[in-house]
């Protein structure tokens, strides 16, 4: 299947007609156990926790969209995030951006921050990180491909070169351009996450997450703690993403279409400061973006002309934004990062990365753009 586009792919790979009785949808085995013929001889199926074919399926899937051999769906991004962390012997040194979504900054610094020694940067400055690197000596580095909320680039061909040369871990979250737009292994990242909550699922229906490798060893351990820890997925979550990952190519081009017109509408504006997109050449990482990535995707940072109370203002005035936490839905979603999704970094640290009482994040859905566009036009009127 590797010759296959991913559009093909996400429809085809781990979506095979039933072997059995012919079904052109895989069936949902809703099981936690498995016969057996005689004491260990079984199908490949003992037991849910460790197996089970619809969380197979998925997997299989997955792997394909980021042209990885492995693949491990897990009951969440941030299950996911730690089954990587458990793989690092204790006093393992960490270089992380300092940007990265809030609860994976929460479970850095106040849940592994005993076990492992971890130091935020700056990842989009390859200068600044490369000399922070060759210092601070990190066994992993972790990467957003876009970050959150502030959306910087990080050029993770460079960085890849540095950590191979030293045979350390890189890690990209990838979960805000989606594989549609990027794929990390193939610019030398050595595991790749995805909180399948987002662009992948799509539906704002689930939770899950995946881990995509090609690494045969760290895949064996990984699938040894998640098989130990328990955060698997259930096999209804799993076939729900089977079912919601076939559109992620044309939800994705339209979050796109729709994300940078209303970006390009927004920075016209006078009642906006500022406007944060990967497609604007006033991002600072413009050609890094058009290097990188084969999309935008459908995230927008925007700064109110304003403070708190105009900004309020504006995410109460909205009609068709749902003010809510997550993204990567068909329906757009507001969120005021410093009260909601990054409330749990620290006041100094927030402001510092430009998370202001003035600052929104925009998760752009597929709805018809002039809708989109009139919902924020009447609400930034009222401000
Ligand atoms: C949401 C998110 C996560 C965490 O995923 P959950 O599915 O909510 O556990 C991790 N990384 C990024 C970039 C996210 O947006």
């Amino acid at each position: 299947m590797k010759k296959y586009n991913i559009s093909t792919k996400i429809i085809h790979v781990g979506n095979e007609p039933d072997l059995i009785n012919g079904s052109i949808i895989p069936a949902i085995y809703q099981t936690s156990t498995y016969v057996q013929n005689e004491p260990g001889k079984h199908k490949g199926y003992e037991y849910t926790r460790s197996h089970n074919p619809t969380r197979t399926r998925l997997e299989n899937c997955l792997a394909s969209t980021e042209n990885a051999d492995y693949c491990i769906v897990t009951s969440s991004g941030m299950s996911s995030i730690s089954l990587i962390l458990e793989t690092l012997p204790n006093g393992s040194k960490l270089l992380c951006g300092n940007d990265v979504y809030g609860g994976t900054y929460r479970l850095f610094n106040s849940v592994y921050n005993k076990k492992i020694k971890i130091k935020h940067i700056d990842t989009s400055n390859l200068k600044e990180f490369t000399r922070c690197y060759k210092e601070y000596k990190p066994d992993m580095v972790w990467l957003e491909s876009l970050s959150n909320p502030t959306l910087k680039i990080s050029d993770v061909n460079s960085i890849s070169k540095l950590t191979k040369k030293d045979k350390k871990i890189l890690v990209v979250d990838n979960t805000f351009m989606s594989p549609c737009f990027f794929t990390p292994i193939s610019l030398g990242a050595d595991i790749v996450i995805h909180s399948l909550t987002k662009y992948i699922n799509g539906h704002s229906d689930i939770v899950g997450g995946a881990i995509m490798l090609n690494n045969k060893k760290i895949y064996d351990k990984l699938w040894y703690l998640q098989n130990s820890i328990g955060p698997t997925q259930s096999p209804f979550d799993s076939w729900l993403v089977l079912r919601g990952i076939k559109t992620l190519s044309i939800r994705m081009e339209q979050h796109q279409k729709n994300a940078h017109e209303i970006a390009d509408f927004l920075e016209r504006n006078s009642k906006i400061l500022k406007v944060i997109y990967p497609g604007l050449n006033s991002h600072p990482q413009f050609e890094l973006a058009k290097k990188q990535f084969c999309g935008f995707s459908g995230m927008i940072g925007v700064y109110i002309n304003g403070g708190m109370k105009e900004t309020k203002l504006f995410l109460k005035s909205l009609k068709l934004f749902a003010l809510a936490e997550s993204l990567g839905g068909v329906e757009s979603l507001i969120e005021h990062p410093a009260i909601m999704t990054h409330a749990s970094i620290p006041i100094d640290d927030r402001q510092k990365i430009g998370i202001t009482d003035n600052f929104v994040r925009l998760s752009v859905g597929i709805e018809y753009l002039p809708d989109l566009l009139n919902d924020i036009n009447e609400a930034l009127s009222k401000i």
